[in-house]
């Protein structure tokens, strides 16, 4: 059975690290899927955890050579998804995460319908500049960057599947687990048990 493709978006600060760390903590069966970037790791991130850090030529080439799921540009930098891995991984029927944002999630809405998208917001715009501030790891220049991209995303956010707030962290977590339990159990997810009981039944 092949497994499930989530897309995880929303503006910078919004939480979207925070989440996925607490849902993958607890479920099994996920794979999380490390971008490509030329940004220049923050203290604590490691080649290869966070993403793999590159520069331009070496991200052109790898663009160049097919092996990008989808790419962007956000705030100076570029990100990409290396394909191989995920493709892999669905295959073996893991769930893969993307933490992308909205130009490289409607690149892979487009190129893979079947994907399971969610847009990751608090209720407040205003909080979002509490968290990026908060969070210490951005300059000034790059917070006005990140506040003026977030504006941009979410005329983006009705194309996503699932809209999921993340006001108390707790219920935003239950909230994406529910939505990964609830879209693994649709039929067309099950073709195995679909036709085990179809073939057992006569009438
Ligand atoms: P993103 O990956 O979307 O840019 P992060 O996961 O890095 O966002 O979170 C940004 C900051 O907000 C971090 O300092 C994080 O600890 C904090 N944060 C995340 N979720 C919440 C929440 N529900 N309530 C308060 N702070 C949060
Ligand atoms: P950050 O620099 O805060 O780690 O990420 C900035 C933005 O880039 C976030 O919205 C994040 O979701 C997005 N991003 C990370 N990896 C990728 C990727 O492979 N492709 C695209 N399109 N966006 C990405």
């Amino acid at each position: 059975m092949a497994g499930m493709l989530l897309v995880v978006s929303g503006p910078s600060g919004a939480g979207k690290g925070t989440v996925l760390r607490a849902v993958m903590d607890r479920r099994s069966g996920m794979f999380f899927s490390v971008s490509a970037t030329t940004r220049p790791p923050r203290p604590g991130e490691q080649d290869g955890r966070e993403y793999f850090f590159m520069d331009g030529k070496t991200f052109s080439e790898l663009r160049g050579k097919g092996g990008l799921l989808e790419w962007a540009e956000y705030a100076g930098y570029f990100y990409g998804t290396p394909e191989g891995p995920v493709r892999e991984r669905l295959a073996r029927g893991q769930t893969v995460v993307l933490d992308i944002e909205v130009v490289g999630g409607a690149q892979v809405m487009e190129r893979c319908p079947e994907a399971v998208s969610v847009f990751l917001t608090p209720s407040d715009e205003r909080e979002l500049e509490r968290r990026l501030r908060g969070r210490g790891t951005e300059s000034e220049e790059t917070i006005q960057k990140r506040m003026a991209r977030a504006r941009e995303e979410y005329r983006f956010m009705d194309r996503y599947r699932y809209i999921v707030v993340n006001d108390a962290l707790g219920e935003a977590v239950k909230t994406l687990e529910a939505v990964i339990t609830a879209e693994g159990a649709r039929a067309e997810r099950r073709p195995e048990i679909f036709s085990q009981y179809r073939e057992k039944t006569t009438v």
